[in-house]
């Protein structure tokens, strides 16, 4: 069954009531609405390259108008890297890594030892925005959260062709 897109954009705001949720949730989904979802997720956004994918909070893989390259992009419009590139490696990047600047997020004395475990904040470089905080020991590499296989998206369960 089609959900229409206003039920969808509470489901994303978080406002949709309880039972109508439970129900979307739980019953089989519906090609459209994942069409639909993109559709929501475009219009919010200011610049008109094609979303493909919601990447994470605030971030999307987009084809560039222009080119045609797909790459992840954040809704203020700063392009990061190719999709199949690790964003985070392009953001600026602050570590908390002395027992002061974790104790900015910690109280006094519960702060994590520095030489077992710091904080990495990814912003974006065009809006500020916190994107994501990790808490790896120091010495881990940055995480690669995902590189989605587009192709077999499209191909496979939205049974579309990519535009
Ligand atoms: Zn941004």
């Amino acid at each position: 069954m089609a959900h229409d897109k206003k039920k969808i954009e509470e489901l994303i705001d978080g406002t949709i009531d309880w039972e109508t949720q439970h129900r979307m949730l739980s019953e089989p989904k519906d090609e459209e609405r994942f069409q639909a979802y993109l559709e929501i997720l475009q219009e919010r956004v200011p610049w008109d390259d094609r979303i493909l994918l919601p990447y994470q909070y605030h971030l999307y893989i987009v084809q560039k108008k222009d080119t045609g390259e797909r790459v992840i992009k954040c809704d203020c419009g700063h392009e990061f890297c190719d999709y199949r590139d690790n964003w985070k490696l392009h953001a600026r990047i602050y570590v908390r890594d002395t027992e002061e600047a974790l104790s900015e997020i910690y109280p006094k004395l519960m702060a994590p030892d520095p030489n077992w475990q710091v904080y990495r904040e990814y912003y974006c470089p065009g809006c500020g925005t916190l994107l994501e905080v990790e808490a790896p020991t120091p010495w881990y590499p940055v995480i690669h959260n995902w590189e989605p296989d587009i192709e077999t998206f499209y191909k496979e369960w939205l049974k579309v062709p990519l535009p």
